[in-house]
This record gives structure tokens, C-alpha cells and sequence, in this order.
């Protein structure tokens, strides 16, 4: 036993103390000859091995999403499209469309997302990181690319070498961009931050002027754009909206008056780009929106929207249950009997949260079925009531079947705001939290 390949010496001389004596001395035989077998079989694999037909890198290349593992992420790439043309119809003529493909797109895929928005008409992407442009341009994506934020410094060289934006609101960075830009005798376009209210990021809209004066000096440095963001655009209360709005026109009318052309003017996230034309200006940056998921309940009326993502899974384990038999980690549910309990790949490891357990419906053959027990990390289970009733068909799943956590199947329909008012979290947080789950594009 001891001469094992791994060391490996059984459990036989663990104690249990929920054996009895019998099981452990039956165990413990069954382990001795399970020992010497596995030293017969060891030496009969490498004999084997030496004899082994190579898989060929057809057989090898990576399994299809859905494949490989039987839980993806659907992504509509025409309900994008259909989004962006929605939204478009309500900019006024000359207002640009920048979309907001920060986070893999809001979960969605960043260069799928990308292509299909800049393929529908999106003029602009802007993401949140340097590494997601740099990801977008090795993608073969040429559309302008905004940085959200103001990168580290150590990102200049690829900001410059990519082709990347950044926005800016401290003159030190400012002045190193524009440094490295004209020793590769490069311009440095950048688009202004400013601070009117949300306290996030951004020159603070009084002190934007004196930003300016202290950079412009810079023969590379190239005032591209300037921007706000709103904190209260999905608000019902529109005051603290009204209040930004004029801060920021106040400091664009500032800035033209000292002799500096503002560039591109853009303020406007989702909701306040549908709920409010006037402060649309140059240009809007939006996200959600092109998901198809809508801020507030107020854009409803003002946009017909297709949700992209969908999350499904077959079902890879079933169980019928009897009575008081329980599920999950911590038996917290039982059965009422004539039940078949299906187990899903997909657990809060894939954003399929825990706090959601026993809370939620999937969808099989197009019915609602009850999730039940606790969500584990990367796997779940729902219940299907295996009697026969007036009311309804029975169905009774098989290993394979399809599940549909998000999204439609039939009549039936889980929606991302279902997801998140369960949670009391947003519709961002939903499918950002799906991020991991491996993408078909359709
Ligand atoms: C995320 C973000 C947006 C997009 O917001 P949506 O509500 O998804 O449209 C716009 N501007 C900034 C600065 C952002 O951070």
C-alpha cells in the first residue's frame, strides 16, 4: 500500500464514528484489495500510455459555449441593433451617440456589443479601463474610444499608442500626457471631467476656467470634449438634475467666453438623454438603454426596447424526491413528495446571487418552475411537481433539457427587473453579475 504512485494509503485507518464496526472491518478489507488493484491497474495505464492514440486538435479545439459546460449566456446582437436605432430616433438631428461598453459591455460581451452598436449606428464607444480599449482595438474596432475616468499614468504610452482617450481632471496628468504625446511627435486629445454636483469625478464646474488656463500652454494638448455626469437622472425629483444642467451650461458658456473651444459637449446618460432632449447637446453616452433595459419606469413610454442578454442551462442531475427528503446545503427545503428536484450548472459564482435562493422561477417547456434550496457556487435546483392535475400538463425533465433562468421561453418570461427588484439592486448589477458565463452571440 505504501509504495501508491501518489502516497495515497486509504481511508481504512480513519477512524468513524458513524460506522459501525462492521462497516468499518468491511470497509477496511474493501480498501486493501481496492490498494492492490490500483497497483495492477497503475502499471497496466502505462503500458497503455505508451500505446495512446493522440486526440487531434479538431477533437481538442474548445468546445462551443453551451458546450463545454451547460450553462451560457445569450446575446442578442439584433435586439442591440434594434436598440441603437430606437434610441437614435429620439436624439435630436445632429446629436452623436456614444456607447457606453464599459464592464464587457454591462456583462454583454464588449466586442460582440461593440461591433453590433457601432455596425447599428453608435458613432462613440466608452469604456472604463484602458485594458477594455486596448481589448477593442486587438478586436480590429477603429470607432473613437473615451476613457470614463482618468487612467494611472503608467497607462499614457498605451493611451497614445492605441488611440485611446482619456478624460482628464488634474493638470499634472494632463501636462505628462501631453509630454509623452510630443516626444512621439503625437497630439494629446482628451475630453475634460466636470464635477456639477454628482462629487464623483471631475474638475469642480467653478474651477474648470482655471484648469484650462493652467494646461493650455501645451501645444500638444487637445481639448476634445468636455462632459458632466447626472446623479439623479432616473429620479422622479428633477431639481438636482435642473441645478447640474445649468452648472454645466454655465461652465461650456465660461469656457467659449475665455477663448477656449469646448469641443464635443455631452452630459447625458440613458434616462436623462430619453427624459430630457434639451440636455442632450453634442452628443449622449449611452448604456442600459442599449441592453434593452429601461433606468425608471418613466422611459417605458418613450422607448420600445429588446432585452439582449438571456441565461440558460441544461439540466445535468435529476432526483425524485419523497417526502421531508431535503435539498441543498442545509436541508433548509424539503419535499412535499412527488417531486423532481433538476440540478443546473449555474450557481452565484456565474451571478445567480444567493440571496435569490428559494426566491426564484426558471422556465422548462415553457412552464415556470420553483428554484429551490440554497444557490451553491456554481450550481442550483428547482423543483417540478410530478403528480397529474386538471389544471395543468404534467412535465417531467430530463438530464439535457434547456432551462431558461433570464430571459423568454413560451408564454413564460423572466425579466432582468424581476432579478433585480428581488434583490433591491439595479438592472446594472444584474447582468454585469452574469459577466462570467461563457457567450453565444445570436
Ligand atoms: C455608465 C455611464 C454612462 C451610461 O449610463 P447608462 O445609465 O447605462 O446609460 C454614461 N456616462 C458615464 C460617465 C457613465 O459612467
Amino acid at each position: 500500500m505504501d509504495n501508491l504512485p501518489n502516497g495515497f494509503t486509504g481511508f481504512a485507518h480513519l477512524p468513524n464514528e458513524f460506522e459501525s464496526a462492521g462497516e468499518a472491518s468491511r470497509r477496511s478489507r474493501a480498501a486493501t484489495a481496492g490498494a492492490a488493484q490500483a497497483q495492477h491497474s497503475h502499471s497496466q495505464l502505462s503500458a497503455n500510455h505508451r500505446r495512446a492514440i493522440p486526440f487531434t486538435e479538431v477533437e481538442l479545439a474548445d468546445p462551443r459555449p453551451g458546450d463545454g459546460r451547460w450553462a451560457w449566456a445569450e446575446i442578442d446582437l439584433s435586439a442591440i441593433r434594434h436598440n441603437v436605432a430606437q434610441s437614435r430616433r429620439l436624439l435630436q438631428p445632429r446629436c452623436r451617440l456614444m456607447a457606453v461598453v464599459k464592464a464587457d459591455a454591462y456583462g454583454h460581451g464588449i466586442v460582440g456589443v461593440s461591433k453590433a452598436a457601432i455596425g447599428a449606428g453608435a458613432d462613440r464607444l466608452a469604456v472604463s479601463t484602458v485594458a477594455e480599449g486596448i481589448e477593442l482595438r486587438k478586436a480590429g474596432v477603429n470607432a473613437p474610444i473615451l476613457v470614463l475616468a482618468q487612467p494611472p499614468r503608467q497607462t499614457i504610452p498605451h493611451l497614445l499608442g492605441y488611440r485611446i482617450t482619456p478624460s482628464i481632471y488634474e493638470p499634472d496628468f494632463a501636462i505628462a500626457y501631453a509630454e509623452a504625446a510630443d516626444l512621439h511627435g503625437m497630439m494629446a486629445p482628451y475630453h475634460l471631467a466636470v464635477n456639477t454636483g454628482m462629487n464623483r469625478l471631475g474638475v469642480r464646474h467653478d474651477e474648470a476656467i482655471e484648469f484650462l488656463h493652467q494646461v493650455s500652454f501645451h501645444r500638444a494638448l487637445e481639448l476634445e470634449g468636455v462632459f458632466t455626469h447626472y446623479a439623479t437622472a432616473e429620479c422622479a425629483e428633477t431639481l438636482d438634475l435642473q441645478l447640474q444642467a445649468r452648472r454645466f451650461i454655465d461652465t461650456v458658456d465660461n469656457m467659449r467666453t475665455a477663448g477656449f473651444d469646448p469641443g464635443v459637449v455631452h452630459a447625458a446618460n440613458s434616462a436623462a438623454a430619453l427624459r430630457y432632449p434639451s440636455v442632450q447637446f453634442d452628443m449622449v453616452r449611452l448604456g442600459l438603454v442599449l441592453y434593452g433595459l429601461h433606468p425608471c419606469p418613466e422611459t417605458r413610454q418613450i422607448a420600445e426596447l429588446r432585452p439582449a442578454m438571456s441565461v440558460h442551462a441544461r439540466i445535468t442531475d435529476t432526483h425524485v424526491l419523497g417526502v421531508s427528503e431535503g435539498v441543498s446545503y442545509g436541508l433548509h427545503y424539503r419535499s412535499p413528495g412527488s417531486v423532481k428536484v433538476c440540478t443546473i450548472p449555474v450557481g452565484y459564482a456565474d451571478g445567480l446571487r444567493y440571496a435569490l435562493s428559494g426566491n426564484i422561477d426558471f422556465i422548462v417547456n415553457g412552464r415556470y418552475v420553483r428554484q429551490v434550496g440554497a444557490i451553491c457556487m456554481d450550481s442550483c435546483m428547482f423543483e417540478v411537481d410530478l403528480r397529474r392535475s386538471a389544471a395543468r400538463e404534467r412535465i417531467d425533465p430530463q438530464v439535457g433539457d434547456e432551462v431558461v433562468i433570464l430571459g423568454k421561453q413560451g408564454l413564460a418570461e423572466i425579466t432582468v427587473d424581476e432579478l433585480a427588484g428581488k434583490l433591491m439592486t439595479t438592472p446594472y448589477e444584474i447582468t454585469t453579475g452574469f459577466s462570467s458565463l461563457p457567450k453565444v452571440f445570436t
